[in-house]
């Protein structure tokens, strides 16, 4: 669809609970349907209300999934323009060593930083600017009959419950979602909600005192560690915004980290160049909350043609690969395709969860494996090697081989496809390290029994 296209006009009405990421993109997409959508959302106005989301990641990388649903509405210039590019890691090393890995092996396999809140701003403001959408901020659903698509709002100011009613209600309302609750009452859906023992805390590197960044700015810092990890997005003013992930409690964990001696001691010993980047460091650690990792899976995602569930509050997941917004982006991508396809909204639904849940689920799965991966393997000599083999051959052969990140950052392949084909590669490459094995050990035999020979004939 193009600029100001129309081809639907269905005048039909849909709500949507969130106007978070996920909430306010469908609205661009839905207006783009010809559908009156209004939106409610319990926080009040991102453009007008103070930074930051009471410690929530405050920035987020942008890859190829969420850029190319921009796209499709003519948005990712405009976001691009706001966001910083990360062309790829810098690995600091406890030791305080530094190395670049870039991202990918072709120039746009890059990732692009960006604020939460700004990015939610711009599309509240495309939104807005689309025929027949209004945002509703400081208004929470209290209830939802899915059957006839009505809902109960409650102004967060007080007063009364306000009945409102729509051919479809859009559960965009995130990993507590209260739609998800009134969809699946009383019916045989499935459910699990999974807490990662580990945590996360939001911390800042600001500009430095002469006004420049204090690291190389493009790219995404990590400092890797098995009891403790912590990355850093960089933003647009030179500042960089770090998660560090650690478990809730234990002896190494963010309840131990209770005095600055405590915070200083841990960061020297495992960020061993972190300290001197982070002035603000002991009153973030004793300020700031602690947020959980926590991956959601469930179905049914839709109730008929009444109501259906996008983004977290379908399929949460823990972001070691950075692709729960990307995630949700293609959700809005692919419900507005089912649209488009299906006169009947009901098959519209239907195709759309059919479509998106088995890959979510594959990404869920992903997603908690690379918490491990960066957590127990990726300091192993096996597992790098293991890696350095995976790039060079997708260096050698970039149209036959590529390596599962690339896949799902850099690519739109669908995340259970990806997984299929790494599986395949990962075969290839293992009988091809066990075959060179095996070479390398009957050259070492033969040449130990040559020297053996030569040793037996001296005597
Ligand atoms: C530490 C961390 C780092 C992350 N990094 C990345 C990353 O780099 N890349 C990436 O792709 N993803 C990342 N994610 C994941 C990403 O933040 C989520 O997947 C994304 O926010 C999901 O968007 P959403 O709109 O579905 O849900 P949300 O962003 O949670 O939005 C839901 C909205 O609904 C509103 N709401 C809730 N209940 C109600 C109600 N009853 N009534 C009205 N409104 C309601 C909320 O206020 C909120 O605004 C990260 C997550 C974390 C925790």
């Amino acid at each position: 669809m193009t600029d100001g296209q129309n081809p639907f006009s269905r005048q039909e009405r849909v709500v949507v609970i969130g106007a978070g990421l996920s909430g306010s993109l469908a609205a661009v997409y839905l207006a783009r349907h010809g559908y009156l959508v209004d939106v409610y959302e319990r926080r009040p106005d991102p453009r007008t209300a103070p930074a930051g989301l009471g410690g929530r990641s405050i920035n987020l990388g942008l890859s190829a999934r969420g850029m190319r649903a921009l796209d499709e509405v003519g948005l990712l210039a405009d976001v691009l323009k706001r966001s910083v590019p990360m062309r790829g890691r810098v690995v600091h090393s406890p030791d305080g060593a530094v190395r670049f890995q870039p991202y990918g092996v072709r120039e746009h396999e890059i990732l692009h930083s960006v604020l939460r809140d700004e990015l939610i701003a711009l599309l509240v403001d495309a939104a807005e600017t689309s025929a027949g959408v209004r945002f509703h901020f400081g208004w929470r659903l209290n209830r939802l009959d899915r059957d006839t698509a009505t809902v109960e709002v409650l102004s967060e100011a007080g007063g009364d419950p306000v009945e409102v009613g729509a051919d479809l209600v859009v559960g965009a309302d995130g990993i507590h979602s209260v739609v998800r609750q009134h969809l699946q009452r009383g019916l045989r859906a499935d459910y699990s909600q999974e807490f990662l023992e580990w945590g996360y805390k939001e911390l800042t590197i600001p500009v430095g005192d002469d006004g420049e960044p204090r690291v190389r700015l493009e790219a995404l810092h990590v400092w890797p560690g098995e009891s403790a990890m912590m990355v850093a997005h960089p933003n647009v003013d030179g500042s960089l915004t770090c998660s560090l992930f650690m478990p809730h409690e234990g002896p190494v964990s963010f309840a131990t980290l209770d005095t600055p001696e405590a915070v200083l001691g841990f960061f020297r010993a495992n960020f061993a160049d972190a300290e001197e980047l982070m002035p603000n460091l002991v009153e973030e650690i004793a300020g700031h909350p602690v947020g959980h990792l926590v991956t959601v899976r469930t179905a049914p995602w839709r109730h008929g043609d009444r109501v259906v569930l996008i983004g977290d509050a379908a399929h949460a997941v823990v972001p070691f690969y950075g692709q729960g917004m990307n995630s949700a982006f293609e959700d809005c991508l692919v419900l507005s395709d089912c649209l488009a396809r299906h006169t009947d909204r009901a098959a519209a639904l239907a195709a759309f969860e059919a479509a998106r849940k088995p890959h979510t689920d594959v990404l869920a799965d992903l997603s908690i494996a690379n918490f491990v991966d960066l957590r127990d393997r990726v300091h192993k000599p096996g597992y790098t090697a293991h890696a350095v083999a995976d790039r060079l051959l997708s260096r050698l052969m970039p149209d036959r081989w590529t390596p599962l990140y690339t896949m799902v950052a850099h690519t739109t392949t669908p995340y259970a496809d990806a997984l299929a084909r790494a599986k395949r590669q990962d075969r290839i490459l293992r009988g091809a390290t066990a075959a060179a094995g095996a070479l390398a050990a009957l050259g070492a035999v033969t040449t130990i029994g040559a020297a053996l020979r030569r040793r037996s004939r001296g005597r």
